[in-house]
């Protein structure tokens, strides 16, 4: 039988609102079409303590598989600019603008990654305003267009302000950056390498930012 469509993942939401709750409901939630082509609800994981949350846009073909985010081809890239920059991942959060999978059948078996629209992105909101008031990071780290514009707004340029902190109202700052998944969409190994650059630069930022206790995330 089809699942129920709604508009909005709000009346899905648990009445305690911890991460395990917030999980176990997220698993149930049909607010939008995605939930019947997705396998399973990649919800956010990490520290529920965590001073930086990283938003990308929506679970990959292994993350659906495995039910973690970025754990695939761009997770791992992710690892190596996270670690590279000196922050470590166990003590981040990690989650997604859209938590099911959006895919168009490609040759063969693969499953062919499909940009979620807008109608999408505003159903699953409420999950993620959820993590963050949980999680109450200081920065939130949009990786990408998608995330970014979720919480920036629709006028949002990554290309102009990439790297910025921005004003929030759900953290200090947010900042903007580039998707590992874009970088290795490179056209050649020089742009990925300098992209990559970029990437690892920004994550430089939010490191320094976190340390220098005495330079207030206003003061940037
Ligand atoms: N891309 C994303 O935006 N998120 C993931 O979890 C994996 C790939
Ligand atoms: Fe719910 Fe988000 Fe999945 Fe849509 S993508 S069904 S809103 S969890």
């Amino acid at each position: 039988m089809a699942k129920t469509i709604q508009e909005s993942a709000q009346s899905f939401l648990p009445l305690e609102r911890d991460l395990p709750h917030l999980r176990a409901a997220a698993q149930r939630c049909t607010a939008c079409v995605l939930c019947q082509t997705g396998t399973q609800t990649v919800f956010g994981e990490g520290d529920v303590h965590a001073a930086v949350m990283l938003v990308g846009e929506q679970p990959g073909d292994e993350e659906d598989q495995t039910g973690r985010p970025f754990v695939g081809p761009s997770g791992r890239l992710l690892d190596l600019a996270l670690e590279t920059a000196g922050l470590d991942r166990a003590q981040l959060y990690v989650t997604n603008a859209v938590k099911h999978f959006k895919w168009t059948p490609g040759a063969g078996k693969r499953r062919i990654h499909a940009k979620p629209n807008g109608g999408e992105i505003k159903a699953c909101t409420p999950w993620l305003l959820a993590e963050f008031a949980v999680v109450k990071p200081r920065i939130i780290v949009c990786l990408g267009a998608t995330a970014a514009q979720a919480l920036l707004g629709k006028d949002f340029r990554l290309t102009q302000h990439r790297g910025e902190f921005q004003p929030s109202p759900h953290a200090e700052r947010v900042l903007a950056t580039l998707h590992p998944s874009a970088i290795l969409r490179a056209p050649d190994e020089d742009a990925r390498a300098f992209q990559l650059a970029g990437l690892i630069g920004d994550f430089r930022a939010v490191r320094r930012a976190l340390q220098d206790a005495s330079a207030p995330l206003e003061a940037l």
